[in-house]
């Protein structure tokens, strides 16, 4: 039986709200674009000055962690299969010590579209996969209203790849020591455009304090990808208001992506 985009925003009871604006993205809406590219991270942005990763933080494993900067360069060589490897068996954060499984990202590897939330969740941690349970279905409802699906033209990752405790936001040091992952799998994909799923993940993203709401409706860019911001699903499942926004947001990226498709502009 086909579903019609119609059928699932009502079943999703975002029906009429999610209602596809008029409006195209022009190229110099995308020239807009917002230069954000963040610093390279180094030991400093994730401790204090002197503050080694010692026995205290990586209590198992602290012997084979590289230090960050050693590490960065080894993850930027690696192929899909290594940098699978290495997430599987990585050590480099304390969040190691209390997951169940790691959770590397799921998709097309070849995808024009990346999106990114920020953690692993209890069922992502379970199962192994971002974005399962009542939030991971909101988003693959959320890309079945632009037909997209998960698997084709579509990869999902988190910025770090062990569920937090308590799924507590990622500390800065784990960010840190889990981002060269997600830098390479951006590498690897070369997306057209990333959409960053909430706060956590945006703000972690572009490096520096912000709201959502503010974050919206721009082009940001990441590391010299586009990148636009939306609401996480699991804060969608809470906010009714927020779902006819969050469908605003998803029109926009489908304009943006048009545009970047027709080569008006080119990512800078
Ligand atoms: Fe390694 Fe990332 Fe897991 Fe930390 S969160 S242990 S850096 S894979």
């Amino acid at each position: 039986m086909t579903v019609s985009r119609d059928d699932l925003l009502k079943e999703l009871g975002l029906w009429p709200l999610w209602r596809r604006r008029d409006g195209v993205v022009t190229a110099a809406a995308v020239d807009a674009v917002e230069h954000d590219n963040p610093p390279p991270v180094t030991q400093a942005v994730m401790a204090p000055a002197g503050a080694a990763i010692g026995p205290a933080l990586l209590p198992a494993a602290a012997a084979s962690v590289l230090p960050l900067d050693a590490r960065i360069a080894e993850v930027a060589g690696m192929d899909w299969h290594q940098c699978r490897q290495s997430v599987a068996g990585c050590v480099a954060c304390p969040l190691h010590a209390g997951r169940e499984k790691t959770v590397f990202g799921v998709g097309d590897e070849k995808a024009e579209w990346m999106f990114v939330g920020e953690a692993p969740g209890a069922d992502e941690d379970v199962k192994g996969e971002p974005f399962v349970g009542q939030a991971g279905r909101l988003l693959d409802n959320m890309l079945a209203a632009i037909n997209l699906r998960r698997d084709r033209n579509v990869y999902i990752a988190n910025v770090v790849k062990c569920r937090p405790p308590g799924n507590r936001n990622p500390e800065p040091l784990e960010v840190a020591q889990c981002e060269p992952y997600l830098h390479r799998q951006i590498e690897l994909i070369r997306p057209k455009l990333i959409i960053a799923l909430g706060k956590v993940a945006a703000v972690n993203l572009l490096k520096r304090e912000a709201s959502v709401s503010s974050m919206r409706g721009k082009v940001h860019a990441y590391r010299g990808t586009p990148m636009i911001v939306t609401y996480h699903p699991a804060y969608l499942l809470r906010s009714l208001p927020e779902k006819a926004r969050a469908w605003e947001d998803l029109c926009f990226a489908v304009e943006t992506m048009k545009a970047l498709q027709s080569a008006a502009v080119a990512p800078t």
